[in-house]
């Protein structure tokens, strides 16, 4: 039960970062002429279906673990097995140096940010250099605070940038609060 809700937090805080503005479903299908990009089956039968459907075969091609959203450009059609195999991975830990090839040529995605050390989206960075963005989060996130937290380390671990630092209205406690995650 408490891993479900971490789970659910989880995804929770991920969709703060999306941008369904830039999501265009058809587009992706037609681009990955409506097959998985991993082994080539047939999904153009999920085109008739509704859209939670459809979305639940676009894979986060640079991760959403890494606050990179599920854009147009940033989706890879997979089918539901090859979907939950590639899960967060970094894309050059699933795909072959041809596939990734393939995937820069299809999506627009720098080939060689996906062969190297997964990276976080500067654009999610930057919105958490902005107060207001943090201190939302905060609010959002008061009932269940430890994977906000959690994000906090892992982004202070990768890049040494702590969104704590962003606003002088989140109180110090929380960054106690975190180190003791760490
Ligand atoms: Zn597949």
């Amino acid at each position: 039960m408490e891993q479900h809700r971490e789970a659910s937090q989880k995804r929770r805080l991920y969709t703060q970062f999306e941008e369904p503005n830039k999501l265009n479903i058809n587009e992706i299908y037609e681009r990955f002429s409506c097959r998985c990009f991993k082994c080539g089956i047939d999904l153009s039968d999920d085109l008739s279906g509704d859209a939670p459907q459809k979305v639940g075969n676009l894979d986060h091609t640079l991760p959403v673990y890494y606050l990179w959203p599920l854009t147009t450009n940033n989706a890879t059609l997979l089918c539901r097995d090859h979907n939950g195999e590639k899960a967060e991975k970094w894309p050059v830990a699933f795909y072959t140096d041809q596939e990734l090839r393939r995937l820069s040529a299809l999506t627009g995605i720098d080939y060689r940010l996906m062969i190297g050390d997964p990276a976080f989206n500067p654009d999610a960075l930057n919105w958490l250099k902005n107060p207001s963005f943090i201190e939302t989060l905060f609010e959002k996130f008061a009932r269940y605070p430890n994977e906000l937290l959690r994000l906090r380390n892992r982004i202070l671990e990768r890049t040494g940038f702590d969104f704590l630092d962003t606003t002088a209205r989140i109180s110090p406690d929380w960054r106690k609060a975190a180190d003791a995650l760490r």
